[in-house]
This record gives structure tokens, sequence and C-alpha cells, in this order.
């Protein structure tokens, strides 16, 4: 058997070895390393895959967020609603720009952001909502979206662990995550669904003139060469990522295949469980586990991750400490926000390894051991 990770990266590269150093090779014969041609064929590619009209690549995911919140021309002062249990970045760049970050509960079967909760958390402030597609599943877009236009709010949606699913509205349409909202943002950090061999991202969207001016704030404000008309930042994806994307894009459905077969064997190994619960898959959309986190009732966890650690089976607590109970926020008041959905989670869940090289050996020695300590 393989020693177990939580992403085999280099598995997955010896599948398309051949591929990608063709590619990188010729980036590096090129030497166009910013900008190449790469960038906007990737591009181009992205936006027919998500069915999006633009895909402006960045730097990474992080920036990805900023340029959107930048974009849509937020101010100092304006509230950004989001929920607290995800990566920091989600919340991060909010207080940075010098919004406030607006930290709401999430639902407690799908953990994305809880559309009653948001509703409430509305103030003449508001401006924007940003939902995050956790662990691959993506939050209630239906509702939110009719909400958000009724409100004239802003969606920004957070795909970077969701990339590739599909969300199935009412009318019998399907769309990609991130071509929802206002505008989307995603992260090619080389363990996400979608990675690349360091970092990168990108920003998605409908809307044509919020695409020129993500494109101008990616690239210092500038309109034309020299002419800066608006504050930007220097944000790029470098043409050796984007030609690694090129040929990991196609591979993409392919991927999200492969983890949903692992989540789907460790379903079937815990559902008769009572101490633990599998992830919920919501009806209106297709799971792209990004992370197959389970919530432990009655469990010891820390005991769980130990036992495990020695039998060499890591695992993982994504996100042991939410945004509202992060020193970084204190000065908003969080201190005094209660989100019991939130802190359950946070004291409960925890991560199994899951990509897309897993093999059944590996799987059924996951799941007997973790077994095996609960009984
Ligand atoms: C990874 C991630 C980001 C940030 O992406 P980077 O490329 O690491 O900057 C933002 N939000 C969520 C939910 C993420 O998982």
């Amino acid at each position: 058997m393989r020693p177990i990770q939580m992403v085999d990266l280099k598995q997955q590269y010896k599948q398309i070895k051949t591929e990608v150093d063709a590619a990188v090779l010729n980036v590096l014969e090129s030497s166009a390393f910013i900008n190449g041609p790469q960038v906007q064929s990737f591009a181009e590619a992205l936006s027919r895959y998500i069915g999006v009209k633009h895909v402006i690549p960045c730097a990474n995911g992080t920036d990805a967020l900023q340029i959107a919140m930048m974009a849509l021309g937020l101010q100092p002062g304006d509230e950004v609603i989001t929920p607290s249990f995800t990566y920091i970045a989600t919340t991060e760049v909010i207080a940075l720009l010098g919004l406030k970050p607006v930290f709401v509960d999430v639902d407690p079967k799908t953990y994305c952001i809880d559309i009653e909760a948001l509703q409430k958390a509305v103030t003449p402030k508001t401006k924007a909502i940003v939902p995050v597609h956790l662990y691959g599943q993506a939050a209630k877009m239906e509702e939110m979206i009719k909400f958000a236009v009724a409100n004239n709010l802003h969606v920004i949606e957070d795909n970077a662990q969701a990339i590739g699913s599909d969300y199935y509205f009412s009318d019998g349409s399907t769309k990609k995550t991130g071509s929802i909202g206002t505008v989307g943002s995603t992260s090619f950090f080389p363990s996400k669904n979608l990675g690349c061999f360091g970092d990168g991202g990108a920003l998605t969207t409908n809307e044509d003139e919020l695409a020129t001016t993500l494109k101008m704030v990616a690239n210092h404000g500038q309109s034309k060469r020299y002419y800066h008309d608006i504050v930007g930042c220097n944000s790029r994806l470098d043409t050796i990522q984007a030609a690694v994307l090129e040929i990991k894009l196609k591979y993409l459905d392919s991927y999200i295949e492969s983890r949903r077969k692992v989540a789907n064997y460790y379903d079937e190994a815990f559902l008769e469980n009572p101490k633990i619960i599998t992830p919920y898959r919501a009806d209106y959309c297709k799971h792209v586990f990004h992370q197959y986190t389970l919530v432990l009732e009655g469990i010891d966890r820390a005991g769980l991750h130990d036992y495990l650690v020695q039998h060499n089976v890591p695992s993982m607590i994504y996100y042991p400490v939410p945004a509202h109970r992060q020193k970084m926020f204190a000065s908003f008041g969080t201190g005094a926000i209660n989100l019991p959905v939130t802190d359950w989670l946070a004291e409960r869940v925890i991560s199994l390894p899951i990509h897309t090289e897993m093999e059944e050996e590996q799987l059924h020695y996951i799941t007997s051991n973790v077994l095996k300590f609960l009984n």
C-alpha cells in the first residue's frame, strides 16, 4: 500500500507528466513568463467550462476576493456578510479593505451560509454577501440571489473549494458555481480540486463592465499602458501555471468523479454509525468533495486524530477556530457574537484524506482504523 496523504500531488502529476512537462518546457523555451498566450487560452477554456462570459486570471484565491471587492467599489465602513466558518482568506480581505465583516452562522446540514441568518444581518450599510461553497458543496444560491437582487446587494461567490460543481435551479436549469453570483473567485492552490504547481487564482463573471474593472484592478488600475485610472494591485497568473492548468482542466471532471467515489466509499463505511455524521448532499447541487469532513458526536476528536497518526493516517481539522473567534477580528466586537452551529462544527469536524489517486486498499485501511477507534 502507498503511504496515505491528505492529497497525493506527486501521484497525480505522474499520470500527466508527459503532457505537463512538454507544456512547461514550451513556456521555458518561449520565455514569455508573464502574460504568455497560455494565460489567455486557459482563461478562455475555463470560461467555456464554467459557462461564464469572463474569466480574469490572477495570482491566488485571496487576491481574487480582494480584487472583486475593489472592483465592486466597496468603500470603508461598508458591511459585507460572510460565514464565520470558512478559511481565513474569505474574511481577512474584508477587513484588509477597511470594510466591516458581518459574521453569520452556517446551515447545520450543508455547513454553508445560513440564508435566514444572512437575511437578518442586513442593515442599510450592507453592500455584499460572500457565500463560501464549503468543502465542495454550494451554498443555497437560488434563494440568496433572489434576496440579493431585491435588496440591491452584490454576491461574491468564494468558489475556491467547489470549482466544477453544478447547481440545479428549480426551473430545471443548471449553472456551475462561480457563474451564479455577481462575481466568483477561485484558487488554483496545488491542493485545490483544480490546482497548479504554485499559486494561482481567477475571477469569473457574466457582467461585461465589471469584467473590465476586474481586469484593471488586477493590473495596477491601468486602462492603457501607463495610464492608471483607479487604484489597483499587481496580481497575475504566471504563464507556467496557466500552461499546467490548461492541461489539468481537461481532467477536472474525472478528478471530481474520483473524489466522489472516495466519498461514496467513506459514506458507506460510516453510514450506520450513530456517532458519525457523514457529509450531507444537498439535492440542489453536485458535491465535488474538496474535503471529506465528518462531524463526530460524543467522540474524542483529538484521540481519534492521534490514533490515526499512530497508524500513519493523516487527518485535518478544517477549521478549528472560526473567524469570529480569531484575534484578528476582535476590534469588530466579535467577542459578543453567538454562532452556535459554527462553534458546534469547529469542535467536532475532522477531515479524512481525499484526492484523485486513492486506492481501495487505502480506503479500507483508513475506514477500518476509524471504526476500530470507535468500538
Ligand atoms: C484556498 C481558499 C482561499 C484562498 O486561496 P489562495 O489561493 O490560497 O489565496 C479562499 N477561500 C477559500 C474558501 C479557500 O479554501
